[in-house]
């Protein structure tokens, strides 16, 4: 563990660290003039941090994104624009990026958090991290890189795309530890296995940014010779960091709730789920100074579980993130998140694992959802036929979803591959051209 003591905490001590650092932020909000969150406080009825409770938290007032968008660049800032050290962000759907501020004590607190996610996967500074996430405004790189330093170990930064240079420092550097998208981590296996440098070297990767599932977690561990784990953040709350996977249990992310509090929430309702229900996560930055944010709203649907880890960790673990509520379609009046359709594409062997989704709304009173996959390329002999494989698909997918999902198998190299940042998976086909060449 990078931070035993803060790791390994006892409940109870966790418990008032936790109650003590809600009252100090909610005073620090309070105190910000003419601030957003200042004023939903003071509407619910609070004008002090002193006197709440853990159990006051639900009837605390949210944020949203919508908030960060309204107040785009600096408006939900609690110090002065001159504290500011950096700024991170992500690219939004609707024009506007998502913009965060970062002073030097949240750049310390980010490394150390990242610092904690690499060593939970084993990572020490005897460690070579071959970093592949993008690096510049968007988190993971620059989170990443400053967590490998802080941990002493030694980063490889190498961001993302140029595969064939990627291949080379793997097979040159020997890194023990692998950082990238889980999309983005097949692509390298596969351009290792081509290049006939299965890795070695490898123990252990962090893959997270995008969503995905323990089906892909097996593609990618057999493909890569590597224990794969997830790790979660979002530029909102710090960015990666916010809970990883330890190597010991690798069956959920302890959640850094010493400083970021969680919560899982009802997505329509926003009242809290019990533990092991799947709800909307909802996190409270305990410490941050820039851009503290009282009960974020993230849009990220999770369980969160509480029990003794063979780590020793005791820090609250949520599951793998289950879907997105932005992300969910509406088929035909039924709710389907793409890492369901997902679950099922990954269990059958004859198929590749990247896949793409076409929400086909030509016509929009015939909303049809299509599968498109490719057939593994290597051992094609004994494989079932394309029309075996699409029907059991076909029958699989409509058990698990109650929903008719149409099943286009494409030939290997179809489906576009991610070299930077995050996969694609969902497209809308409205009219024109479809999407994929080879789809009718
Ligand atoms: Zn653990």
């Amino acid at each position: 563990m990078f931070e035993p003591d803060a790791e390994a905490m006892p409940a109870e001590t966790l418990a008032a660290l936790q109650q003590d650092r809600l009252r100090r932020l909610v005073d620090l909000l309070l105190a910000v003039p003419g601030g957003l969150q200042a004023a939903r406080l003071r509407d619910a009825g609070v004008t002090s941090g002193a006197g709440l409770t853990l159990a006051d938290l639900p009837r605390l007032p949210f944020t949203t994104k919508r908030d960060l968008w309204d107040g785009y660049p600096f408006g939900l800032l609690a110090v002065p624009r001159e504290e500011v050290v950096a700024v991170h962000g992500s690219s939004g759907t609707g024009g506007r990026p998502t913009l965060v501020a970062y002073t030097r004590d949240d750049l310390r607190l980010w490394s150390r958090m990242c610092a904690r996610a690499l060593a939970a996967a084993g990572a020490t500074p005897a460690s070579i991290v071959h970093n592949a996430y993008g690096y510049g405004l968007f988190t993971g790189g620059l989170g990443i890189h400053q967590g490998a330093i802080e941990l002493g170990a030694t980063v490889v930064p190498v961001s993302g795309g140029m595969t064939a240079r990627q291949v080379t420092l793997i097979t040159d550097l020997k890194p023990d530890i692998l950082t990238c998208t889980p999309s983005y981590a097949l692509r390298l296996g596969e351009a290792l296995t081509e290049a006939g440098h299965p890795s070695t070297s490898l123990r252990a990767g962090i893959f997270g940014a995008e969503p995905w599932t323990d089906a892909l977690r097996a593609r990618i561990q057999d493909l890569l010779g590597l224990r794969a784990l997830d790790i979660y953040g979002l530029s909102e709350i710090i960015g990666p960091g916010v809970a990883a996977e330890c190597v010991e249990a690798a069956d959920g992310l302890h959640v850094n709730e010493d400083h970021f509090l969680v919560e899982a929430v009802d997505p329509l309702t926003g009242t809290p789920v019990p533990d092991g229900t799947p709800g909307e996560l909802v996190f409270t930055t305990l410490t941050k100074q820039a851009l503290p944010l009282l009960r974020y709203r993230t849009g990220d649907i999770a369980a969160l579980r509480r029990a003794p880890c063979p780590c020793g960790r005791t820090l609250v673990k949520m599951s793998k993130i289950t879907g997105r509520k932005d992300d969910m379609l509406v088929i035909r009046g039924v709710n389907v998140y793409p890492s369901e359709v997902e679950r099922v594409l990954l269990a059958e062997p004859a198929l590749a694992p990247d896949y793409l989704l076409v929400l086909d709304e030509r016509d929009p009173a015939q909303l049809r959802l299509l599968a498109c996959v490719e057939r593994v390329t290597n051992g094609a002999a004994g494989l079932p036929s394309v029309t075996d494989i699409e029907s059991s698909l076909q029958s699989r997918l409509r058990e698990t979803l109650g929903l008719s999902v149409a099943v286009a198998l494409l030939p290997p190299g179809s489906i576009p591959r991610t070299e930077v940042g995050k996969a694609v998976r969902v497209r809308r086909w409205s009219g024109g051209e479809p999407p994929l060449a080879g789809l009718a």
